[in-house]
């Protein structure tokens, strides 16, 4: 693979380390199973026992209140927290689409269809991300890696969300993209994908097939020069998740919430908000307290929770089968860890079937005013069975994640329409029976 180092440093004293990347606070890659470092690079596995690589910070220069105050000045977007993130300091300068500081919604109607205490519920609504998904957030950091690294043309496997996310980034900063998609996403996704003008490449086959395939072009000469978002630049990406749980602790007034709710697709944002929990707390900035991480999946694509509820350790993969299809991902690369956290936490893993997601998609809309894609229903669904089953405590903070956007999966709400045709003449509308 051909990969340009950038120097950076303006040190004089050339030598090795001369020579190394400006990600701002990360430091090097360490493996999360063995503990080996190795320098910051387009790599995800670890060459001793093949584990994940993820970012390792130096985060020893900061004191805790003038980070405090950097933050609160800092844009409003996921650049006030760039201190914290594997990005150059100068980051919020370049182009690119400035996600994220999306509204956390105190949810009282749906506290109260859910026998949740008044104050108690919040939605973090990420549909309001430019390309309306959370993963504007994670591709935000990928780019960065990829400058860095001298990538030209930017890729992933995409569950479709991702592949929009991708497109509109590499269009604002400049790269060449070639996205892959199975051919029978959503037509929202796949025009959502396909609108910024990059490649945008369907494959006969589900997501995990998708995943094989760029897995192969990595290693071919087709591929060089190609920065895979959630593949080759997986460890800087998954750290764009980490943005979540700043943002939910900021707007809470800098508290942690006692329980929080969150799709599962891979599991890698489960893990980094947790990731970006427990920094919070090691950097002083929330006071520290226990906090419950709950997982969500559809029933239809449920490896980690059928897994939770087994008592495994071990994930065994499934074939999706359901209409929330930006989480059908039958073999979850961080399901594992997402198992170690929700257990660790205190926490659950659960699923809900598709009538249970569009249920949640209608009962959050009809109640808050947010028209969630299915991993909304997903996740608004599991909390309502939580609730039910006492997993999911009532009087404590919780807080529900909505990842992407209603319009995108229009299907999922077919039948939904017109309350009544009349002609333009009030006795049409009397005979309609609505007054
Ligand atoms: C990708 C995605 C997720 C979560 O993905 P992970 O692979 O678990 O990080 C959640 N919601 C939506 C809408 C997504 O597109
Ligand atoms: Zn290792």
């Amino acid at each position: 693979m051909a990969v340009h180092t950038v120097a950076t440093t303006t040190d004089s004293t050339v030598g090795a380390s001369a020579s190394s990347v400006d990600l701002g606070p990360a430091a090097a890659l360490s493996c999360r199973e063995c503990g080996h470092r190795v320098p910051l690079g387009p790599v995800f596995a670890c060459e001793e026992c093949f584990g994940p690589l993820e970012i390792a910070y130096d985060f020893s220069a900061h004191d805790t209140e003038e980070l405090r105050r950097r933050i609160e000045a800092g844009p409003a977007n996921i650049w006030r927290y760039a201190p914290l993130l594997p990005v150059p300091a100068d980051v919020a300068t370049k182009p690119n689409l400035n996600p994220g500081w999306t509204k956390l919604v105190q949810a009282d109607n749906l506290a109260r269809e859910l026998g949740v205490d008044a104050g108690k519920l919040f939605v973090k609504d990420d549909s309001g991300n430019p390309t309306h998904s959370f993963k504007d957030r994670v591709v935000a950091q990928a780019i960065e890696a990829a400058r860095a690294f001298g990538f030209t043309t930017l890729s992933c496997s995409s569950t479709g969300n991702l592949a929009g996310a991708v497109g509109a980034a590499a269009a604002r900063a400049g790269f060449r993209s070639c996205v892959f998609i199975p051919h029978d996403l959503e037509q929202g996704k796949v025009v959502m994908a396909a609108v910024y003008g990059g490649e945008l490449v369907g494959i006969e086959g589900n997501y995990d097939d998708v995943n094989r395939f760029c897995s192969e072009l990595i290693g071919d000469p087709a591929g060089e020069g190609w920065g895979f978002v959630n593949v080759n630049l997986r460890p800087y990406y998954a750290e764009g998740s980490k943005t979540l749980a700043y943002e939910i602790c900021e707007q809470l007034g800098w508290r942690l919430p006692d329980q929080i709710v969150i799709p599962i697709a891979s599991g890698s944002q489960l893990t980094k908000i947790d990731k970006g929990l427990r920094e919070l707390i090691e950097l002083g900035l929330v006071e520290e307290k226990p906090y419950k991480i709950f997982g969500a999946q559809a029933e239809g694509c449920s490896p980690v929770s059928t897994a939770y509820k087994a008592g495994h350790d071990v994930v065994r993969p499934q074939k999706p089968d359901t209409i929330a299809k930006s989480l059908a991902i039958g073999n979850p690369a961080d399901g594992p860890y997402v198992l170690d956290i929700a257990r660790r936490t205190g926490g659950a893993v659960e699923d809900v079937d598709d009538e249970q997601i569009v249920e949640a998609i209608r009962l959050l809309a009809r109640t808050e005013g947010i028209f969630a894609e299915t991993a909304g229903g997903v996740t608004v669904g599991v909390t309502r069975k939580l609730l039910e089953s006492g997993a999911l405590d009532p009087s404590l903070s919780t807080v529900v994640l909505n990842t992407g956007d209603g319009l995108k999966t229009l299907d999922a709400v077919a039948g939904t329409g017109l309350t009544a045709t009349i002609r333009p003449s009030l006795e049409s509308f009397r005979e309609a029976g609505l007054v």
